[in-house]
C-alpha cells in the first residue's frame, strides 16, 4: 500500500497546533508538512518550523507557480501547502501530516483522494469559545471572526474520515501516532 496522507483539520482553536507542536518534539519521525502564511510570526514562532513567513507577493507568486497543494483564506490571512515536500515524502514511501484548516481539507479531499482526513472536535462548543477567549494574543474582531468561523467548521465533521474528541493533547497525540504507525507500517 503507498504511503497515505493524513490531514489533521477541525476549528481554529480547537488545539491542533498543540498537538502538532507536542507531536514535532515528542515524535519527530511523524513528517510534518511546513506551511506558508501571510501572517505575522506570533511570539516564539520560528519561521521554517511552525511557518514560512511570507509576504502576499511570495504568495501570490507561489499560487501561480501551482507550488502549493492546497490555500486557503482564514481571519484574514493566508496559509498554503507547498506541494512539493509532500509529493517527496510520499513519492519515498513515507506517511505525510498536514494540520489545516477546513477549507483546506476539503481541496486535499479533491487533489488527493486516497488522503486520511482526521477531524479534531472539541469537547464541546463552549470549551472552544473558552480557548478561543483565552488566547490573548489575538485583537477581540479576530477572535470574533475565528469564533464564527468555528461554528461553521464544527458542522463539517461529517466530511472527515476520523474524529477525535481533544479531550486532552496527551489522548489526541497517542490516538494519532497510532494511526501514523499503522500507515508507516502499511507502506513497508
Ligand atoms: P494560526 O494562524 O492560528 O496558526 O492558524 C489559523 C488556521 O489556519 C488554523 O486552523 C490552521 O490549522 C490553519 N492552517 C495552518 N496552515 C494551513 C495551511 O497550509 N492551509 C490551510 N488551509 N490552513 C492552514
Amino acid at each position: 500500500m503507498p504511503a497515505r496522507l493524513t490531514v489533521l483539520s477541525g476549528p481554529s482553536g480547537v488545539g491542533k497546533s498543540t498537538v502538532a507542536a507536542r507531536l514535532r518534539r515528542e515524535s519527530p519521525w511523524i513528517w510534518q508538512s511546513v506551511s506558508v502564511t501571510t501572517r505575522q510570526p506570533r511570539p516564539g514562532e520560528v519561521d521554517g518550523r511552525e511557518y514560512y513567513f511570507v509576504d502576499d507577493q511570495e504568495f501570490d507568486g507561489m499560487l501561480a507557480r501551482d507550488e502549493l497543494l492546497e490555500s486557503a483564506n482564514f481571519a484574514g490571512h493566508r496559509y498554503g501547502t507547498p506541494r512539493a515536500p509532500v509529493q517527496q515524502r510520499l513519492d519515498e514511501g513515507a506517511p505525510a501530516l498536514l494540520e489545516i484548516d477546513v477549507q483546506g481539507a476539503r481541496q486535499v479531499r479533491q487533489a488527493v483522494p486516497g488522503a486520511l482526513l482526521v477531524f479534531m472536535a472539541p469537547p464541546s462548543f463552549d470549551e472552544l469559545v473558552r480557548r478561543l477567549t483565552s488566547r490573548d494574543t489575538e485583537p477581540t474582531e479576530v477572535i470574533d471572526r475565528r469564533l464564527a468561523a468555528a461554528r461553521a467548521e464544527l458542522a463539517a465533521d461529517v466530511e472527515f474520515d476520523i474524529r477525535l474528541v481533544n479531550t486532552s493533547v496527551d489522548h489526541v497525540c497517542g490516538q494519532l501516532v497510532a494511526l501514523m504507525a499503522a500507515q508507516q507500517a502499511d507502506a513497508h
